[in-house]
């Protein structure tokens, strides 16, 4: 009988990786995030540049600027797409919160360039082509491209900032954001029919963003979440603490995944009667242990709050391993990690591993909770090897706490971690007024920025 051969198999085949050493892959060196900055600036600077060598006639500073406005902000929004699309070589050299925070600065830039866009030419048409502002206004009014693909921006860009604010569900404020593409293609469409006929290079330019666009779109969203993730088992479910949760998880295929500790996954379950979302859990388990993958879970909204009613045997997909935060992309002397709540599942990763491999180097943790109940695998840690000293405290501590008290603050990083702070690297996760707070800290006790690694758990 033929058998075709999947696709996604084949694909995933090339992609799958040897495991991590502490050599860097040539994807994860920071001259390759440069290159691709690099590349990012000429792929958003093209347009107006291939406007400006094909042109015949002057447009005109105000013209030409307007113009130029369009077109960049057309550009970056196009290649968006890519930067949401989870791309390994764009992850790789940067991590994904930073792609995704600069994902955000980018849409923000693009909708002052688009808005400055049709405000430019109004005052095109207003003084240097002498039409007054209510002749220039009347132009504008009748281009209905342009309002379409304005209005649709506009609707996109307030819709992705408010509903996040006014606590729209995560779920339901991605797939509103997945409407972007409209502008995209609106965007396309306003572009190719406005104005003066674009010279030939530029419409070749012009529908190769177009189409990137569209297949990145459709790879990501379509794709992907059917063929590109790698099916894997629910083993056990393993209660760390009241509200904690560990899932022990086993691929399908036998084949592992290979990570750095303190990377992420992107993890769906598919469980009976359940929705099956996507959310991003740190691999909690040292990479070199069995069993295979393990992510550690806090009960902490719709999705989370489901997790204890995991069963072994439910299905799983997985796709990744992502980010940047492992010390494995640093290669520091000595090691402080401060990490607050479930923020201590990277560093977990990262302790186990430095366990696992009799790793000789100095490391402080300072991992600080509500309660005593909310720490998580503290036997562990507590048996850690002489070289990692822990350090809990406790904003509620009980009566007979004989550890630190209060939120992690300068003083008490001072007292923990002493003479390693001139030398060591810092890798900090927790709640975000607490990074913010100990960032500052870090800073006022002369920590240098680059030795200070972080990792937020919002993307
Ligand atoms: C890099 C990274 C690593 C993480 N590692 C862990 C971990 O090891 N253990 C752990 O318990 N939690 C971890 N989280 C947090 C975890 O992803 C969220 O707690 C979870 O997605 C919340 O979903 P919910 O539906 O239960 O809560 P909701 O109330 O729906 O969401 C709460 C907040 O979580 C974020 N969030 C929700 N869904 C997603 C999503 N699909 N993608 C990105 N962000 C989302 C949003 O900021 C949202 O406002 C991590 C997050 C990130 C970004």
């Amino acid at each position: 009988m033929l058998r075709i051969w999947p696709l996604g198999a084949v694909i995933g085949q090339m992609r799958r990786e040897k495991l991590p050493d502490n050599r860097l892959r040539k994807m994860e060196r920071p001259i390759w995030g440069y290159l691709l900055l690099c590349l990012y600036l000429i792929l958003i600077l093209l347009l107006p540049l291939l406007a400006h060598l094909t042109r015949t006639v002057w447009p005109g500073l105000f013209l030409g600027a307007a113009r130029a406005l369009g077109l960049v902000g057309f550009s970056i929004l196009a290649i968006q797409v890519a930067l949401g699309s989870r791309l390994k070589f764009i992850d790789r050299p940067w991590g994904m919160d930073r792609v995704m925070r600069f994902h955000k600065w980018a849409a923000i830039g693009a909708f002052v360039m688009l808005l400055l866009h049709p405000l430019t030419l109004l005052v095109t048409y207003a003084h240097p082509m002498d039409l007054g502002y209510a002749t220039g206004f009347a132009m504008l009014r009748t281009n209905y491209g342009g309002i379409i693909a304005l209005a649709s921006l506009v609707a996109v860009v307030l819709s992705a900032l408010l509903l996040k604010k006014i606590g729209l569900e995560y779920q339901l404020w991605r797939y509103a954001h997945k409407g972007a593409l409209i502008v995209v293609v609106v965007g396309f469409v306003h572009g190719l029919r406005s104005g003066e006929a674009m010279p030939a290079p530029m419409q070749v330019y012009f529908w190769a963003l177009l189409l990137a666009a569209l297949f990145l779109f459709f790879y990501s969203n379509i794709y992907m979440k059917l063929w590109g993730r790698s099916r894997w088992r629910v083993d056990a479910i393993i209660p760390e603490t009241h509200d904690t949760y560990s899932l022990a998880l086993r691929p399908h295929n036998g084949e592992p995944l290979h990570y750095r500790p303190g990377q992420f996954v992107q993890l769906r379950l598919d469980r009976p009667g359940r929705p099956s979302e996507e959310h991003p859990f740190t691999a909690s388990a040292s990479p070199t242990g069995a069993p295979p993958l393990t992510v550690t879970i806090k009960e902490s909204g719709d999705f989370t709050d489901t997790i204890s009613k995991t069963r072994p045997g439910d299905g799983a997909r997985i796709e990744g391993p992502f980010g940047r935060f492992s010390f494995q992309f640093d290669s520091p002397v000595a090691f402080v990690f401060i990490a607050g709540g479930v923020g201590i599942t990277p560093v977990l990763s990262m302790l186990r591993f430095l366990r696992d491999t009799g790793d000789e180097r100095r490391a402080v943790l300072i991992y600080g909770n509500h309660t005593e109940a909310d720490i998580i695998a503290r036997g562990e840690l507590e048996a850690m090897p002489a070289n990692i000293e822990v350090y809990h405290t406790l904003n509620a501590p009980p009566e007979d706490w004989d550890g630190l008290k209060g939120h992690v603050c300068a003083d008490t990083i001072e007292e923990c971690a002493g003479d390693l702070l001139t030398e060591a690297d810092i890798y900090l996760c927790g709640p975000p007024p607490m990074m913010h707070s100990v960032t500052e800290q870090l800073k006022s006790l002369g920590v240098p920025r680059r030795r200070i690694h972080s990792e937020r758990f919002a993307l």
